[in-house]
């Protein structure tokens, strides 16, 4: 099982259920998903041809309430993966307070190949092969890596179809006009800087440090990196690295990234032949921009490095090179238990996934919860309540991490483990 996610998470698992000695029945429960559905989905291609897609939804545990997990589209998309981040989404849940089961689905698919109608296709298609197991109580999607609003609204628009009356809490991350939240799609982002921050303002290494001295790298410019490089720019933080699946580019003064906000939308990447760095009235010693690999950019000398792409990035090759003082994991799964071993070893925060990317599913919650109610929210009440539940969820985990005298990632899934593991003796399962 050497640096699967799954298995990693099931170490993970195992090490919090010692610690805090959970029932091995309870552990046992939670070892297996409850239900795993694999389907085909024979596609019309533009030109005539047809092409059979394979799926997934994994159902991994519902004790806490109804499954609740993001749809992925990706050629790499296995049963093996959806079931690894089904498990991730029942801890974060459970971690973070949601009245929510854990679930994912995805299939394997290369979906930036496809015309906008194969891919309508491909989303209904998926919606009418799971439709069964799926709805408001039963299990709620969401978007995940490659799909977006406009896919969430073609499968809600299935789903009603199906249902027979518009059923806009059989989804979440759609559109506004369809139900959706606007500050939805920056909510991961966004909560994992209420996360950061409450870090800095607690730990005394950070004790009188201006978010201006604060040097942070961050690791992928999608979703979730390109907002969190955002957010934590205009709070003024010294972004000096970003990357995207080609490479990284560095400035050693910061790098001005509502500029490179602006030139990946014209050019739809972040261009590595270009600088911007922040402007600056003197700037000494300036070398310009460097470009680096994204294995360079993870061993950079800074405060903050935040791997917002794709899973184990940080590994037992690498993580002796690492520098930062602290890890936000933006994205799930990115370092492998034996590197987190030798960061701690060195003094090194890691704040881990299932708390630091919980935003993203806080702000679902908040959109089911008023579609349900036929209720909308405005973006302030939206912003109060996810900044609330964040901390609420980032203390509770901090005084479990005092009282087992542990990290921050055992102390999460402390927490998780104590809310599953009530539910499922209450309801007679163990
Ligand atoms: P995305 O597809 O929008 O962006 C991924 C970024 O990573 C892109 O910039 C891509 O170029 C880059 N990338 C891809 N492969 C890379 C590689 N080998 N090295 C370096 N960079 C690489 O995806 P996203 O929605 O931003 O999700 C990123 C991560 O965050 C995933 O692990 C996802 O599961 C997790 N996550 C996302 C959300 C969300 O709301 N979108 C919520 C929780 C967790």
């Amino acid at each position: 099982m050497a640096d699967s996610l799954f298995g990693n998470t099931l170490v993970y698992l195992r090490r919090a259920a010692e610690l805090a000695k959970i029932d091995p029945r309870v552990f046992e429960i939670l070892q297996h998903p409850k239900r795993s559905v694999e389907v085909s989905l024979p596609i019309r291609m533009d030109d005539g041809s047809q092409r059979i897609f394979t799926g997934w939804r994994v159902q991994y545990n519902d004790a806490l309430g109804p499954f609740k997990g993001g749809i992925r589209f990706h050629p790499q998309a296995s049963r093996e993966e959806v079931t690894a981040l089904s498990a991730l989404m029942t801890w974060k849940n459970a971690a973070v307070g949601l009245p929510y089961g854990g679930a994912k689905g995805g299939v394997a698919v290369d979906a930036k190949k496809l015309s906008m109608r194969e891919l309508e296709e491909l989303s209904r298609k998926y919606v009418d092969a799971i439709y069964p197991i799926i709805g408001p109580e039963k299990d709620v999607p969401a978007p995940d890596v490659n799909t977006n609003p406009q896919i969430m609204a073609w499968m809600v628009d299935e789903f009603s179809r199906l249902n027979g009356y518009a059923t806009p809490a059989a989804f979440t991350g759609k559109p506004v006009e369809l139900g959706g939240i606007a500050g939805r799609d920056a909510s991961t982002s966004q909560g994992g800087v209420f996360v950061l921050q409450w870090l800095l303002e607690n730990d005394k290494h950070f004790e009188g440090r201006a978010p201006g001295d604060i040097r942070v790298a961050i690791q992928g410019f999608g979703n979730v990196g390109a907002h969190i490089a955002r957010i934590l720019f205009n709070a003024g933080f010294k972004i000096v690295a970003v990357s995207d699946s080609e490479g990284a580019l560095y400035h050693q003064n910061g790098l001005d990234i509502a500029a490179i906000l602006n030139s990946q939308e014209r050019k739809g990447k972040v261009a590595k032949n270009m600088c911007y760095p922040v402007k600056m009235r003197e700037v000494k010693d300036d070398v310009g921009c460097e470009v680096l690999t994204n294995e360079q950019l993870l061993e950079l000398k800074v405060d903050v490095l935040i791997p917002s792409a794709i899973e184990n990035q940080l590994h037992k090759d690498n993580a002796e090179n690492v520098m930062a003082k602290v890890v936000l994991e933006m994205a799930n799964g990115p370092t492998t238990p034996e590197a987190e071993e030798l960061l701690y070893s060195r003094g090194i925060i890691v704040l881990p996934d299932i708390l630091a990317n919980a935003g993203g599913v806080v702000g679902s919650y908040f959109e089911w919860v008023g579609n349900l109610q036929g209720h909308t929210w405005s973006n302030e009440d939206f912003a109060d309540n996810l900044k609330r539940v964040m901390l609420r969820a980032t203390s509770e985990i901090a005084e479990a991490k005092e009282i087992f005298r542990t990290d921050f990632r055992t102390a999460a899934y402390i927490v998780a483990l104590r809310r599953l593991g009530n539910a499922i003796k209450l309801r007679g399962w163990a």
